[in-house]
C-alpha cells in the first residue's frame, strides 16, 4: 500500500510541478519520507532518517522535507515539534493535496500539516500512473473498521472506504492499454470492498474481480490483503477463473483460539481451516501465505504450539511474521506483556524456519515443471538474464531476450535456490 502511495506522490509532483526523481538527495528540492507505524521499529527509524536529511538544508536552504504515511497521521504536529526542520506533514488520505501543500510551504516558508480524512476524494484527483511496469498495484479500498486489539490501522488510515467501481475499472483499462498484464488489487482488508456502481448495483470484491477479468489485456489478477472473516464463498468461487493467480495471502496471526480472541480477530482457527480446505477443492496446489504475530500478551508455549500445528495443517508457503509490538492507543498495548524477549525471538525463529522449510519443499517440487511467468525486468544476477514471477510469487531468472519483458511465457524450472528459481525457455 505504501509502495502504491509513494508512486502516486511521485506521479503528482512530476505531472503537476514538473519535478523529476533524483538518486542524489544533495540536489533535491523536495525529500519525502513515506512512513509506516504498524510496529515500533520502523516508526523509530523515521526520526533517524530525518536527522540525516536535515544536513541537506545547509547545502540547499530551499529544500522542503515532508513526512507522509501512518507515522505522520499518528503524530501530526508532534513530528514538527520533534524535528522542526520538517516542512510538511500529510497523512495517507491527504497525499493528493501534496502539490498545493508544497506551494504553501514555498510561499509562506512555514510548516504545513494536513492529516485529515477527506473520505475518498483522493481517488478522484490522483493522476494516472506514469511509470508503466508489467505488474501494477491498484488501490480499491482504504482503511479498516475491524479494530484488532493490536493494530493502529483504523486510527491512522481511517475506517473502511471503497472506491467507486467505475474509477477502478477505468484505471485498469488504461493500464492494460499501456501494456500492464497483471493487477494486484489493494486494500488493508481488500475483501471488505463494498460499493455501488452508477446503475445502483451493489458490488463486492468477487463482482469487481469478475469485471476486471473481462478487461482485454489483463492476464493475471491478485488481491492483497484479505481478512478471513470476509473470505466468503463468492471469493472462493472466483478462483474458478484461470486469471486468478494460484496464490492467496490470508493472514491468520495465530493458531490459538484463545489468542485470536484476545486479538479481537472475530473468528476461530476452524473457520480459517475450513475456508482454505474449500478453496483447495478448486485449487489443490494453491500457495497460501499469512501474517503471524508471535509473543502476543498471554501467549503460552501451548498457544504457540497451536500456531506451529496450524502451519503443518495448512502448509503455508510464505509468511510476514513479527514479534508483537505494542502500539499507542490500542487495547493490546495495555495488556500485561509477560513473555521474555528471548522466548519471543525463539518462537519467531521456530515459526520462520518451519515456513521456510515448506517454501523450500514447494520450490524443489517445482523443478522440472513448466510454469507461466510474467517477465518483469532484466535480472540483476547476470547480463542477458531476465527476471519474472510465477503464479505462486517466486522470482525466476532465465536467459532471454529483453523483448520478452512484459509477456507471460512458459518456462521449464531447472533449479530451486533459497530465494528464487532458475529456468529456461521452452518455446
Ligand atoms: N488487514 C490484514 C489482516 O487483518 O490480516 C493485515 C493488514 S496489517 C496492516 C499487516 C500486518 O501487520 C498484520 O497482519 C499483522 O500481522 C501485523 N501487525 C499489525 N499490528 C502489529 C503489531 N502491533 N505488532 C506486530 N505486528 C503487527
Ligand atoms: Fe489491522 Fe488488519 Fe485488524 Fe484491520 S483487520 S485492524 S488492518 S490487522
Amino acid at each position: 500500500m505504501n509502495e502504491y502511495d509513494s508512486s502516486k506522490m511521485l506521479d503528482l509532483m512530476r505531472l503537476e510541478r514538473g519535478m523529476e526523481l533524483t538518486d542524489d538527495p544533495s540536489i533535491a528540492d523536495l525529500i519525502l519520507l513515506n512512513t509506516c507505524s504498524i510496529r515500533e521499529k520502523p516508526q523509530e527509524k523515521v526520526f533517524s532518517q530525518l536527522g540525516r536529511w536535515k544536513e541537506y538544508k545547509k547545502i540547499n536552504p530551499n529544500l522542503v522535507i515532508g513526512v507522509g504515511g501512518c507515522v505522520a497521521s499518528q503524530e501530526g504536529t508532534n513530528i514538527i515539534n520533534r524535528a522542526p526542520y520538517v516542512d510538511l506533514v500529510f497523512g495517507p488520505q491527504t497525499l493528493h493535496r501534496l502539490p498545493t501543500m508544497y506551494d504553501q510551504v514555498i510561499n509562506s516558508r512555514d510548516s504545513v500539516v494536513d492529516i485529515s480524512f477527506p473520505k475518498i476524494e483522493k481517488f478522484t484527483v490522483l493522476p494516472k500512473t506514469q511509470e508503466i511496469k508489467p505488474s501494477a498495484f491498484v488501490s480499491i479500498m482504504e482503511g479498516c473498521s475491524k479494530f484488532c486489539s493490536f493494530c493502529v490501522v483504523p486510527y491512522t488510515r481511517g475506517l473502511e472506504v471503497s472506491r467507486m467501481p467505475e474509477g477502478i475499472l477505468d484505471e485498469i483499462k488504461d493500464l492494460a492499454d499501456r501494456g500492464v498484464k497483471e493487477v494486484n488489487l489493494l486494500g488493508q482488508n481488500v475483501n471488505a470492498y463494498r460499493a455501488k456502481d452508477l446503475s445502483g448495483r451493489k458490488l463486492k470484491l468477487a463482482d469487481l474481480i469478475e469485471q476486471v477479468a473481462d478487461i482485454k489485456g489483463i492476464e493475471r489478477i491478485r488481491f492483497t490483503t484479505s481478512h478471513p472473516l470476509q473470505f466468503t464463498d463468492d471469493l472462493i468461487t472466483i478462483f474458478e477463473n484461470p486469471k486468478l493467480a494460484n496464490y492467496l495471502h490470508l493472514p491468520v496471526q495465530s493458531g490459538s483460539n484463545k489468542i485470536l480472541k484476545l486479538m479481537e480477530r472475530k473468528h476461530k482457527v476452524d473457520l480459517y481451516i475450513e475456508r482454505i480446505n474449500k478453496l483447495r477443492k478448486l485449487r489443490p496446489d494453491i500457495s497460501i501465505s499469512s501474517d503471524f504475530i508471535v509473543g502476543f500478551p498471554g501467549e503460552t508455549d501451548h498457544d504457540f504450539q497451536e500456531t506451529l500445528d496450524l502451519i503443518d495443517i495448512i502448509g503455508f508457503d510464505q509468511s510476514f511474521s513479527f514479534i508483537f509490538s505494542p502500539r499507542p492507543n490500542t487495547p493490546a498495548a495495555n495488556m500485561e506483556d509477560n513473555i521474555s524477549y528471548k522466548i519471543k525471538l525463539n518462537r519467531l525463529n521456530q515459526l520462520q524456519s518451519k515456513i521456510n522449510n515448506n517454501a523450500r519443499h514447494i520450490s524443489q517440487n517445482m523443478v522440472g515443471s513448466d510454469q507461466i511467468v510474467l517477465v518483469e525486468k532484466k535480472s540483476k544476477k547476470a547480463k542477458n538474464q531476465l527476471a519474472g514471477r510465477t503464479e505462486n510469487n517466486r522470482w525466476v531468472n532465465f536467459d532471454g531476450d529483453e523483448s520478452l519483458i512484459g509477456q507471460l511465457i512458459k518456462l521449464r524450472i531447472t533449479e530451486a535456490l533459497p530465494n528464487s528459481l532458475r529456468a529456461r525457455c521452452i518455446n
